[in-house]
């Protein structure tokens, strides 16, 4: 009898970055994340899960992976598993997600009831802890260094196993030690590829030259301001600044409250938490109208959600420093195609936070490096660490694949094939 057929269906993130969603067949079927993409005009959503799914596994609580899972459990009663910190800033995100929509007049795809039914379904897993799936299935979970609660996926069936990256690092951060890469044996691999075509600039220069940036908008008399992700970049980002001492005070405005106490939860997962600690309760948290008066009254470093300025409080500060030559935007994060912080970089130009219209900014902008992605030779080394017999790539644009898929061939050998949106591919 020959071997069982495996298979992954593509339902997002397949040559894009944004909606993850798969769904993998080992004999029984799994979702593999259930994300949204963020766009300049709407959000984007994974093509519909009509196949029954035994259980969902989210990887971590980036939107991109985790928010649209409440809207899975309109309708499904399956378990779901994945690692209790990414629950708990799943949870404020989704909360957000709700108020979000509501605030921008638009009906939110789950209510408040659905994410309790989520919770209800909810496995957590802590790391490296074998859970059973089914009938010779197990589920293990491997810090992905990528954000707090990040995790590296592997499937065991049988002789067999699957290993599902989801978003990872395999060098140090500032705030994390990097992937636990002792996965053991790897026959296939599901592997994120939003580098895969580059290097990344050194860490430790770039931490230099972005802190030398806000220290001199400030003293020029703009405001140096700092779009983040909610979790992971934004307390890796006040961690840095707070380490360069710079003289001008640090407005933070965002959900950082919730997601730091969180962080301050799970010291075990973060590299230095009493440095982490002090730095998050060294700035000024702004909250409400007021608090942004205050913080746009002097010059000084607003570090603000969304990190692509789609949306967030950030989009208050832009109206008051787009047309400002003293002042900053230091985009910070890895900026999708569709979104505002990606129109900067390409055209220099965003939409009016008033009027909504494209308009060229008569401000600075630049971009820094803190990626939390592996680059090309980081990917590379772990591909070669695991040995699989396939890879499949994912989460990454159409024309860096390419090039991935090249270099893959190149230094390895091994087969590798990028994941479709809505096409099965057995294995
Ligand atoms: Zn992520
Ligand atoms: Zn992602």
């Amino acid at each position: 009898m020959g071997k069982e057929k495996f298979s992954i269906t593509g339902h997002g993130a397949c040559q894009e970055v944004g909606r993850s969603a798969f769904v993998v067949d080992f004999g029984e079927k799994f979702l593999l994340d259930y994300g949204v993409k963020l766009n300049v005009e709407e959000v984007q959503y994974p093509s519909e899960i009509t196949e029954h799914v035994k259980a969902a596994i989210i990887s971590h609580a980036h939107l991109d992976h985790s928010g649209l899972l409440p809207y899975f459990y309109k309708n499904s009663e399956c378990l779901s598993f994945m690692t209790e910190a990414t629950l708990q800033l799943a949870d404020i995100l989704w909360k957000d997600s709700i108020k979000i929509a509501e605030f921008e007049g638009l009906a939110p795809k789950y209510s408040k009831q659905e994410i309790e039914r989520t919770h209800r379904y909810n496995f957590v897993v802590p790391y490296k802890k074998q859970v059973r799936l089914g009938h010779d299935l197990s589920l293990e979970f491997f810090d992905a260094g990528h954000i707090l609660g990040s995790a590296l996926t592997k499937i065991s069936c049988r002789e067999e196993s699957f290993l599902y990256t989801g978003d990872f690092k395999v060098v140090e951060t500032q705030l994390h030690l990097g992937a636990d890469m002792d996965v053991g044996k790897v026959d296939y691999l599901m592997i994120e590829s939003t580098y895969g075509d580059r290097e990344q600039k050194d860490r430790k220069l770039e931490e230099r030259a972005f802190c030398e940036s806000v220290q001199s908008t400030v003293e020029r008399g703009g405001w140096a301001i700092v779009p983040v992700l909610a979790i992971g970049r934004s307390q890796e980002v006040i961690d840095i600044l707070s380490k360069y001492n710079l003289d001008a005070p640090i407005y933070f405005d965002g959900m950082g409250k919730a997601v730091s106490e969180v962080y301050f939860q799970h010291p075990d997962l973060v590299k230095d938490p009493k440095g982490l600690k002090k730095a998050l309760n060294s700035v000024e948290w702004v909250q409400g109208r007021q608090g942004r008066a205050k913080a746009m009254k002097s010059p000084g470093i607003i570090v603000s959600t969304s990190g692509m300025m789609k949306g967030g409080p950030v989009i208050n500060y832009l109206k008051k420093v787009i047309n400002d030559p003293r002042s900053k935007i230091h985009l910070t994060s890895y900026q999708a195609e569709g979104t505002p912080g990606r129109m900067l970089l390409d055209n220099g130009k965003i939409p009016n936070p008033d009027t909504g219209l494209a308009e060229k900014v008569g401000c600075r902008y630049e971009k820094f490096e803190f990626s939390a992605h592996p680059s090309q030779s980081e990917m590379i080394r772990a591909i070669k660490k695991w040995g699989p017999k396939e890879i499949f790539m994912v989460h990454g644009d159409k024309k860096v694949m390419e090039v991935f898929n090249k270099k893959i061939k190149d230094e390895t050998g091994i087969k590798s094939t990028s994941v479709l949106l809505g096409k099965k591919i057995e294995f």
